[in-house]
């Protein structure tokens, strides 16, 4: 165990602050080796499966950005925590029908994955941040547009009134080194910049492979049980 890019070395300490503090001094460190400024990451809390208390406690110890990846939760959470000014990022496959609703609390969406949602999206009242998800295996069930259907939706994101495109989302497919596929993630961001020249975010790194995102690039950090701790098991 003495891969600099270990994302959990040593014992994980029991608390939150304690796990964010930790998970926090990480991403400085990471971002430092990386000759990055730690305040151009942000780290978004993945609370899925937790109860709002735990979000309360998180916004407590002054975390902002969250992550929900299934709708009817994260909109009864972000309903029932309005009051916070938490930013909710939205960051689970997006049904067509439920376009409009998951838009109403998220402030980003960081899975447009296919032209119908992109047009599920569109609107003229308010505009919403999204980033375009590349999925890295050949599983359709991943969610993620394909690499090679990557042009033609980051054109029509970039298209759509109402959509602000950010950049690209994508997560490390298993067996794969997560720091390659980060890698792959920053050179489709390049090139989608050719098109969308304001898409120069990058949504990926989660709690195994953060430190490995950061040195690639990395701008959203999608965190969830190297700070939450396990989740609970439901049903
Ligand atoms: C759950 C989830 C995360 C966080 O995963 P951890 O391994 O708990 O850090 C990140 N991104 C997406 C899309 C998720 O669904």
């Amino acid at each position: 165990m003495n891969d600099p890019d270990a994302a959990q070395e040593g014992p994980i300490p029991s608390g939150l602050r304690e796990r964010l503090a930790l998970v926090r001094g990480r991403v400085a460190e990471a971002a430092a080796s990386a000759g990055r400024e730690p305040g151009d990451i942000t780290t978004i809390v993945v609370t899925k499966f937790h109860p709002v208390s735990l979000i309360e406690e998180l916004h407590s110890l002054g975390v902002h950005d969250v992550g929900e990846n299934r709708h009817q939760e994260a909109q009864a959470k972000a309903a029932a925590l309005a009051s916070l000014g938490l930013t909710w990022h939205f960051v689970g496959q997006v049904q067509g029908k439920k376009a409009r609703q998951v838009r109403a609390y998220a402030q980003v969406i960081h899975s447009v994955d296919r032209v119908s949602l992109a047009d599920a999206l569109r609107s003229e009242e308010s505009t919403v941040d999204c980033f375009v998800q590349v999925n890295l295996t050949d599983d359709p069930a991943r969610g993620g547009a394909q690499p090679q259907d990557l042009d033609g939706l980051v054109e029509r994101v970039q298209a759509t009134e109402g959509l602000r495109l950010l950049g690209l989302m994508a997560v490390a497919p298993l067996g794969v080194e997560p720091r390659r596929a980060f890698g792959r993630v920053r050179e489709l961001g390049e090139r989608a910049r050719l098109t969308a020249p304001g898409a120069t975010f990058l949504s990926m790194g989660m709690s195994q492979d953060y430190p490995e995102a950061i040195r690639e690039g990395a701008t959203h950090l999608r965190i969830g049980t190297a700070i939450t701790g396990n989740r609970p098991v439901l049903g």
